[in-house]
């Protein structure tokens, strides 16, 4: 869908934001960049849109390169979300969620009925807050309008760059759980910048952790945590050594299950079959009911598995040190 060969930015002052860059990123899936301050993710998901020009390398999109999409139709096809919020504040929020709607010269009856569908998924009474001003939303409230804003036009692919760190961490937590089941239903392809490894954990299909302007691993969150590359990798994750084999807890996995309340079951399997495995491997949909000796003993979703093993990771860690 979206694919990296050997990229690199160099901006005029010499400084090298991103150094050959290849990666492909997958339809539908949420590819999560993460890394310390400075080394090129911003750059990396800018150039996505062509609100930075590469030096080297090639961007292509369906295999088409980005530099050959004409650019206003790169721009509406694609969605951008950033950390500030940037609706603007003169204009209603229906008005702000139909700007790039009114530009594909929509009906207005067409663009009428996404607003209200748009605030419906994120929990925006629709005839309550169509007609009022960013000013007159909460900071969370306005985040999901800036969130729904790049769906609009119902978008290929949605570039995120940090778009909850302004939040305090209970409207955060809450819009991070709306995304993910967001991202569920609608299945688009997701590119999201973030320097928090937990919300990296929670959210990405895969995530491609990069240090001065190179990629340093890329992988699913339970490769990463079970199998950090390097040093590097280890220390960003909070491990400072070599990471053994996860023994599950069961009681464990089934209390947080519980609390991130994920539900919807997809299959089941008994206590007796090779549990870790299973748990390793499950999808982000999926939610397993699981049994011993014929008796549902309870549920478990990837969320709780992930944050789990992230949890005996850093403990194991901390006791080596
Ligand atoms: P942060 O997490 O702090 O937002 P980042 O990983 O997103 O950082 P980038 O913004 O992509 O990093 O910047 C990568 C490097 O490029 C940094 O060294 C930065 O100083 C440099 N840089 C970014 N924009 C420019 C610019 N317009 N001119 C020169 N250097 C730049």
């Amino acid at each position: 869908m979206i694919e990296f060969d050997h990229v690199t930015k160099k901006y005029s002052d010499g400084t090298t934001a991103v150094n050959s860059l290849t990666m492909k990123i997958k339809e539908g899936e949420f590819l999560v960049l993460i890394g310390p301050s400075g080394c090129g993710k911003t750059t990396t998901l800018k150039m996505i849109n062509r609100l930075i020009g590469l030096t080297e390398g090639t961007i292509s999109i369906n295999g088409k390169k980005i530099s050959d999409y004409n650019i206003h139709e790169l721009r509406w096809n694609i969605g951008y979300v950033l950390q500030q919020i940037a609706l603007f504040p003169h204009m209603t929020i229906e008005e702000n969620i139909s700007i790039v709607p009114e530009l594909k010269k929509w009906k207005r009856y067409k663009v009428e009925k996404r607003v209200s569908e748009l605030l419906e998924m994120v929990g925006l009474e629709p005839d309550k807050y169509r007609s009022r001003k960013p000013g007159e939303l909460s900071g969370g409230q306005q985040q999901r309008v800036g969130v729904v804003r790049a769906l609009a036009a119902d978008p290929e692919i949605i570039l995120m760059d940090e778009p909850f760190s302004a939040l305090d961490p209970i409207s955060r937590e809450k819009l991070q759980g709306d995304l993910a089941d967001l991202q569920k239903r609608i299945k688009k392809t997701i590119v999201f910048v973030t320097h928090d490894m937990q919300e990296a954990l929670k959210l990405g299909s895969r995530i491609c952790i990069m240090n001065e302007g190179e990629m340093v691993q890329l992988g699913t969150p339970e490769e990463i945590i079970q199998n950090p590359k390097n040093q590097f990798v280890r220390d960003f994750i909070g491990v400072h050594s070599e990471v053994p084999e996860t023994p599950f807890n069961l009681e464990d996995l089934l209390r947080r299950s519980e609390q991130n309340g994920v539900s919807g079951e997809t299959r089941t399997i008994s206590i007796h079959a090779n549990l870790p495995e299973t748990l390793k491997r499950l999808s982000v949909e999926e939610v397993i009911s699981v049994e011993k000796n014929g008796r549902k003993v309870g549920t478990i979703n990837r969320q709780a598995v992930i944050e789990y093993m992230a949890d005996q990771t850093k403990k194991r860690g901390q006791s080596h040190e």
